[in-house]
């Protein structure tokens, strides 16, 4: 058959497909320019003819013209010929995507190269121009244009199976407290700062860099470890804040998770929950901006899922004890309460402290059990010394945030205060800040009838890095414990400023204070200068078993 009536007939059947059809001679590296619908690709009247009788030059002309420019440069590489001829000497065909503006509009489009000769030499080949704008935009996230979570899990996917050869990473990053950004610039400027980074994350995908909205505040970017690297250096990440900031937005903070040399095989969704891990484990972490998931997570994961799995029968076995810590009077050294901390007396392990497991514990709820476990043997103790007649001082228990959400919270408290005879002046609840980010109308409302009842109210780790000043006339209080990082940074003069008008401030509001953490003379003399009221710290005495605790309160009341 003559070839131009083959052309022709493929061509026919090709503009089903296509919006255009571009056939290239790669012998003489001509371009013949079949258009099916004018609008959408090429204007016929100007293509056709001599001026583009060169592959070059026609492909140079609606880059130029038709191509985004930020797409402009990538698309006549992919599309030149040398690149098509190697590309198809190895596969049938391939495609390359690109913002394609017309009026003004611009429309994701994508071309096609396919070979059209069934014959071992390569002398034609066939482009194809599609419009795939109504699929990009679907897997784009209408925000901040950057993949949507599926489409970035599947192009990714894709990514590490078709390059089994390249080492790939993958990163979450994560604003730091957004949600406060929000509550303060307003949702406006929130959006706005999602879409800014989208932006600029998206201007920088490539075939081999993929980005997606992992979602909130989260994106997610896979690409090759070297452009990992780069993207990740502390220079960049700052560069990247500041330009953020002189386009007129607030300044942010942004924390990232990496997880390194994914696997050809791996599932990129769980390579991302541990790129995650990563993440959450320095989300709290002041300073901290990048956390690597590497064999101490794996460990991590371990122990967690260990823990996870004895927790319940130690909590039958009675593997938990709650131990004390004295508290005293920094005037005059007298014993005046004490704080209940629970220890798991492992049978394996040995006396475990809260910090290898509370984390665990307040992930999967079962603090609530804990956190009334501490309450009920305490009563139970504080009922036991009693009868036996000895003095006693009041105990603080710990709360944690998921105990107070419980909706009988109060009630549960007052009853097992009341099946022991516990009056409540012998009881204190100590919270932390962190529980009033969520619902603040509920604890503020649970929080009056806790200290309705009688019991006194301690706010734990005051003047740490979450501090919100008004929270203290919000709240009924009664004691205010400074944070231990005062004593961490002891004998820092800025510190000590900070920590002198913190203790004025409270006392102002007629509460009382705590300092923990005092090991030494110097320190219990300096905050008893400063007006402290109560001292807690290894200086009087460590935490302590509840035998031991009896001795002691024989010893000083
Ligand atoms: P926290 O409430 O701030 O408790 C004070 C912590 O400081 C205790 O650690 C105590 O052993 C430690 N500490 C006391 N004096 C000194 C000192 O002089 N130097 C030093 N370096 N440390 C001192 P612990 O017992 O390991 O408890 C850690 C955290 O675990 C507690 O911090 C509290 O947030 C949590 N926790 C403990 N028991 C419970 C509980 O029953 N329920 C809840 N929700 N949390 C608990
Ligand atoms: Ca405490
Ligand atoms: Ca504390």
């Amino acid at each position: 058959m003559d070839k131009e009536k083959l052309n022709e007939k493929i061509v026919q059947s090709l503009c089903r497909e296509y919006q255009a059809v571009w056939i290239v001679n790669l012998d003489e590296y001509s371009a013949k320019v079949f258009v099916s619908n004018s609008e959408i690709v090429i204007p016929v009247n100007i293509c056709k003819g001599s001026a583009f009788s060169s592959y070059k030059a026609t492909l140079d002309w609606y880059t130029d013209n038709y191509v985004a420019e930020h797409d402009r440069e990538r698309v006549k590489e992919i599309a030149s010929s040398e690149v098509v001829c190697e590309k198809l000497s190895v596969s049938d065909s391939y495609s390359v995507e690109y913002k394609r503006i017309f009026n003004g509009k611009d429309n994701y489009n994508q071309m096609v190269f396919s070979r059209i000769d069934d014959t071992d030499k390569m002398e034609r080949i066939m482009i194809g121009f599609r419009d795939i704008d109504g699929i990009k935009r679907a897997e784009r996230d209408p925000l901040t244009n950057v993949y949507t979570r599926p489409a970035f899990f599947r192009k990714a996917q894709e990514l590490i199976a078709n390059n089994p050869d390249k080492q790939f990473d993958l990163m979450i990053s994560d604003i730091v407290d957004f949600k406060e950004i929000n509550e303060i610039y307003g949702s406006a400027i929130g959006d706005s700062i999602l879409k800014w980074s989208g932006e600029f994350l998206s201007s920088a995908m490539t075939d081999d860099v993929i980005v997606g909205r992992f979602g909130g505040d989260q994106f997610v970017v896979i690409c090759s470890h070297e452009h990992m690297k780069f993207i990740t250096l502390d220079d960049n990440a700052e560069a990247f804040v500041n330009q953020m900031k002189e386009s007129g937005l607030p300044k942010i903070n942004v924390k990232y998770g990496i997880y390194e040399n994914v696997k050809p095989t791996s599932s990129i969704m769980s390579v991302c929950d541990k790129a995650h891990v990563a993440l959450n484990s320095i989300k709290h972490q002041y300073g901290k901006t990048s956390a690597y998931y590497d064999d101490n997570f794996r460990r991590d994961i371990e122990i967690h899922r260990r823990i996870e799995s004895s927790m319940r029968q130690a909590l039958e076995e009675k593997q938990f004890m709650v131990y004390y810590q004295p508290k005293h009077k920094a005037s005059t050294g007298e014993l005046v309460g004490a704080e209940a901390l629970i220890r798991w007396i492992h049978p394996k392990h040995g006396i475990m402290r809260p910090d290898q497991f509370i984390e665990v514990f307040e992930k999967n709820g079962f603090i609530k059990e804990i956190d009334y476990y501490v309450w009920e043997r305490t009563c139970q103790n504080i009922q036991r010394w009693n009868e036996m007649g000895l003095k006693t001082v009041p105990v603080s228990v710990n709360a944690s945030k998921l105990t107070f959400e419980q909706e009988n919270l109060v009630e549960n408290l007052r009853s097992c205060a009341e099946r022991y005879n516990v009056p409540p002046d012998k009881l204190h609840i100590e919270i932390t800040e962190t529980m009033t980010v969520y619902d603040q109308e509920d604890l503020i409302y649970k929080l009056n009838e806790i200290h309705n009842i009688g019991y006194k109210i301690e706010l734990d780790d005051f003047g740490s890095g979450y501090s919100s000043i008004s929270l203290l006339t919000l709240i009924p209080l009664d004691i205010v414990k400074l944070d231990r990082t005062f004593m961490k940074q002891f004998g820092n003069p800025e510190k000590t400023k900070v920590l002198s008008a913190c203790i004025k401030l409270v006392k102002e509001l007629n509460y009382k204070t705590v300092s923990e953490d005092v090991e030494r003379q110097d320190q219990l003399n300096t905050h008893k200068n400063l007006g402290v009221d109560t001292i807690q710290g290894y200086y009087f005495s460590e935490p302590i078993p509840e035998d031991k605790f009896e001795e002691y309160m024989k010893k000083y009341l």
